[in-house]
């Protein structure tokens, strides 16, 4: 008997919402929504000079404001009706970590709260569109667990943009053919994230990665106390037409300083990164990182960005450069003081970025080349949480129609009072607003109060502002973002009791049940274990919580996915929106009679024993038969509902655990996988991890998993390495995140890179250079060889050779490559990526990816032994479109079934790949069935 552990708990929050859920394809939805969201709506008043954002005056601010709100005013909809509502998108669950909440006014979006990890596929299964998200507020202090789905979500705002404008083109084409009037082309307004210190360094730390987005992003990095010298101050620290937010800075207690806790010196790194990281006492200055961030990275276009290099006294006052002296960056937006002249290297040079209005010129790429090899000025861990508080404007009352008319008020002269303005009737009669509107509305909102870990605690509540009553008038839901073991402290349970007229959503893993976040793929996954039990486990999940709500405390609710709450223009709870339950014993039964008969026929052939001795006799030069693999995402570009982001595990009993690559949302899908325990001694036998390139579908998972190791590595007092097989410019994507949490950088070795910067990276690494690295058994690793493949800028295919002599090669992204083929002959299990069909051939070769066809050209070329497709594009969600086409030879009694298409969250051993080949047609049938409910 299955243990479906749903519903164990008798409480009320568990007892609602028992119904599947099933979220419908929202592709096309979607798509509508992203057009709608991404048109003008309000103009931009930040200069484009210096990164605004990073020390917007106040003036500034409100001159934003005063714009707004008069293009605000001529607008035609009634204030009075219009719907502010808050969602949790997210709350702590083993695959979406952490809480994301969703603010909604009319077209207009924001979120606070985290964007982790899994946040932008919770919205696609959810059906939030991030398209319209304008200003995102980033609560708690910036690392990679708060934000490590951020730089996901902007690249999607970008995509849904693109994909925006070039409806409009093919849409306006036919427009022009048919001398209709065309539409108005799309400006797109860009994004704000708001948070606290280390925001434009974490994020400037993926410049290898991502450059000239077609969304433009600007970081308001928090540095000042905005009530620091007059705690009384109650006027918001930014707003626009819609809301206003107070920022709300904490600081961390100084005693427990992570740097202190953690910092070892007793391994050192292998090449230039040995124990460099001393972190200095406050965070780096943020200008130059801000300013890669707008210029470079998320710039609004695709255009090619051409730098100008001028020598040091050349620059003029009015240029925006960045300055490299040596290995490090500076920015120059002003005369520097003549000391600091004299600090500058004889070979100092400034690349001058271009003026916004100029036609870009022609050129070369090496001032972005220049800019991304240099170091980010060197900065400290995170000190610094934020929490905020957000409110509506007050809006006027309801107009009073009938007695305006009563007054003999014309109705053309109703707008001028709903204006504010005094009106004189014919017959003389003055009639001020108040005569004719309701009661003014005041505006509500709602609290962020983010307390990460015991540290903030105390500095939390000796901010004024949760004990103003101005600020705090109106808050009518405060949602905690606390973390371990903290929303049963006796601190927040007095506060929360003090105020009982406002709602405390409790979101931490202790208050928020692990649910299954993702139905339909939980769903899936459970369809197919109806047919193939042995390949396609249940996720780990459970719906009941720890955590005892105290007694007579009926203001705490617990937070759950899709809790949401209108508060404008009056306060209402939508109960029926939150997440039910998915009801996974109801898609395990819902598997119909004609697919289990062919589940049946399968079985019949896998468990013959003939069939079995054929297999064992085939199979006998094949070391670690037992060896697992689990696809942790099959899908590329954008993780879906059906498929995460690129990603396999390999689990080698006896030698190790190992990653073939490690898109964002990895470590989710492990734990939801396999559960906390298991989760455990998975990354306890983490050896080495590949990035095959830097497309940010194949790594953007690897801070959080590296961290979790670490952390498993610091609970079981091991002094454990772990091998991550990248390039070198890699490297310092994650030394620059480094600085900012301790992610445990001094212990990663990096045996494909060279130690000395002017050499390339390896691409074969022999065993006595991993030998060199310094773990005990050299990373259960004979050689590592990497072959350059046609993709993007250095793509590797990898071969990792075991102790044990299991070859495992991994294609990563990749026109299908013979060198690869040839240098990897006779591997005994072969993941290559298979992103689109063989009708899409064109396409392959134009987005430099492999064909299933030509896949499985190098399978056979390479002789591989076994072969497992993956990285599908989005476009197969409908896999039947995938099938790897019957051999149409003569049956051949001894051919081996050695290629299987991989789904996410399915484990099969090396050594049965045979067997599960006897379940395709059953599995295409249920996929197929699936895809067109
Ligand atoms: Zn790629």
């Amino acid at each position: 008997m299955e243990s479906w552990g749903i519903l164990q708990r008798n409480s009320p929050l568990f007892a609602l919402h028992f119904k599947p859920h099933c979220p419908r394809d929202i592709c096309i939805r979607y798509f509508t929504c992203r057009v709608a969201a991404a048109a003008p709506r309000r103009p931009n008043t930040y200069t484009t000079r210096s990164p605004p954002a990073l020390f917007l005056t106040k003036s500034a601010r409100l001159g934003s404001t005063l714009v707004a709100r008069q293009s605000a005013k001529g607008s035609a909809k009634d204030p009075t009706t219009m719907t502010t509502t808050v969602e949790l998108a997210t709350v702590p669950t083993a695959d979406t970590p952490g809480t994301c909440i969703y603010v909604h006014h009319e077209k207009r979006s924001y979120v606070f709260g985290h964007v982790a990890e899994g946040t932008q596929r919770a919205f696609s299964c959810r059906k939030l569109h991030l398209g319209g998200t304008e200003h995102l507020f980033l609560s708690g202090a910036v690392g990679w667990s708060q934000m490590g789905g951020l730089i996901g979500y902007l690249l999607s705002i970008g995509g849904a943009f693109d994909a925006a404008k070039e409806f409009r083109a093919t849409e306006n084409s036919k427009r022009a053919e048919k001398g209709q009037k065309l539409l108005r082309q799309l400006r797109n307004e860009g994004v704000t994230v708001h948070g606290a210190d280390n925001l434009c360094h974490i994020l400037a730390a993926a410049r290898p990665v991502i450059f000239r987005q077609p969304v433009s992003v600007r970081a308001m990095e928090q540095r000042e106390d905005p009530r620091g010298e007059d705690p009384t101050l109650t006027a918001p620290d930014w707003e626009d037409e819609s809301i206003r937010v107070w920022k709300i800075p904490v600081r961390r207690a100084r005693s427990n300083s992570p740097t202190k806790r953690r910092r070892s010196n007793s391994s050192t790194s292998n090449g230039s990164s040995s124990g460099m990281y001393k972190p200095a006492s406050e965070p780096s200055d943020p200008s130059v990182a801000g300013l890669i961030m707008e210029k470079i990275m998320f710039t609004g276009s695709h255009d090619k960005i051409i730098l100008v290099p001028k020598s040091i006294d050349e620059l003029k006052p009015e240029d925006d450069a960045i300055v490299i002296d040596g290995n490090s960056m500076r920015r120059y937006d002003g005369p520097f003081g003549a000391d600091a002249l004299q600090s500058f290297g004889s070979a100092a040079k400034a690349w001058v970025f271009p003026d916004a209005n100029a036609v870009p010129s022609k050129g070369d790429m090496d001032g972005i080349n220049a800019i991304s090899h240099g170091a980010l000025p060197r900065t400290s861990y995170s000190e610094t949480s934020m929490s905020y508080i957000m409110k509506c404007h007050d809006r006027r009352g309801k107009f009073n129609a009938q007695a305006a008319k009563e007054l003999g008020v014309k109705p053309q002269s109703f707008k001028l009072l709903t204006a504010g303005e005094t009106v004189t009737t014919d017959g003389g009669t003055v009639v001020t607003p108040d005569m004719v509107l309701g009661e003014r509305q005041p505006g509500k909102g709602i609290a962020v109060a983010d307390i990460g870990s015991r540290d903030f605690l105390d500095a939390f509540f000796e901010r004024p502002e949760w004990t103003n009553p101005e600020i705090m008038s109106d808050v009518t839901s405060m949602y905690w973002i606390v973390g371990d073991g903290l929303a049963s402290d006796p601190k927040i349970q007095q506060y929360i009791k003090a105020h009982p007229d406002i709602k405390h959503v409790l979101c931490s893993s202790s208050t928020c049940p692990n649910m299954v976040s993702n139905a339909s793929s939980a769903e899936m996954l459970a369809k197919l274990r109806r047919i193939d039990p042995e390949r396609f486990p249940f996720v780990s999940f459970d719906n009941t919580v720890d955590y005892q709500t105290p007694d007579n405390v009926p203001s705490i609710e617990l937070g759950r996915a899709g809790h949401k709450v209108q508060i404008m223009p009056r306060l209402f709870y939508k109960d029926d929106a939150i997440a039910p339950f998915p009801d996974l014993h109801a898609a395990f039964n819902s598997v119909d009679e004609e697919t289990l008969a062919l589940a049946q026929k399968a079985k019949a052939k896998a468990t013959d024993p003939a069939f079995l001795a054929r297999i064992e006799r085939q199979e006998a030069d094949i070391p670690n038969r037992d060896t697992e693999i689990i696809p942790l995402g099959t899908g590329s570009s954008v993780p879906n509902k059906h498929r995460n982001v690129s990603g396999t595990l390999i689990r080698v009993p006896g030698i190790g655990n190992y990653l073939l690559d490690c898109g964002e949302g990895t470590l989710g899908q492990i734990k939801r996988l396999f559960g906390a325990e298991e989760t455990a001694y998975i990354l306890r036998d983490l050896r080495c991890i590949v990035v095959s390139h830097l497309h940010a579908d194949h790594h953007m998972g690897m801070a959080t998993t590296i961290k979790a190791w670490y952390e498993q590595a610091l609970a079981d007092k091991s002094d454990a390495l772990i091998a991550i097989s990248c390039i070198g410019r890699y490297r310092t994507v994650l030394q620059e995140i480094s600085q900012v949490e301790d992610i445990g950088f001094h212990r990663l070795r990096f045996p494909s890179c060279s130690d000395s910067r002017a050499d390339r990276d390896r691409d074969t690494t022999t065993a006595e250079q991993l030998a060199a690295l310094g773990a005990q058994d050299s990373f259960g690793l004979r050689g590592i060889k990497r072959v350059p493949v046609a993709h993007c800028w250095r793509s590797y295919a990898t071969e990792l050779e075991l102790v044990s002599g299991l070859r495992v090669a991994w294609s990563g992204d990749c026109r299908p490559s013979s060198k690869f083929a040839q240098a990897c002959r006779g591997a005994h299990l072969l993941v290559h990526e298979c992103t689109f069909g063989d009708d899409m051939q064109d396409h392959a070769k134009y987005k430099m990816h492999s064909t299933m066809g030509e896949a499985l050209g190098v399978a056979r070329e390479m002789q591989a032994r076994r072969t497992l497709l993956t990285h599908f594009s989005q476009r197969y969600s409908k896999a039947d479109a995938l099938q790897p086409s019957e051999d149409s030879g003569t049956p051949d009694e001894d051919k081996e079934e050695s290629v299987l298409l991989a789904h996410d969250l399915m484990r099969v051993k090396l050594g049965d790949f045979q067997k599960a080949a006897c379940y395709i047609p059953a599995i295409a049938q249920v996929v197929a069935k699936t895809s067109d409910a």
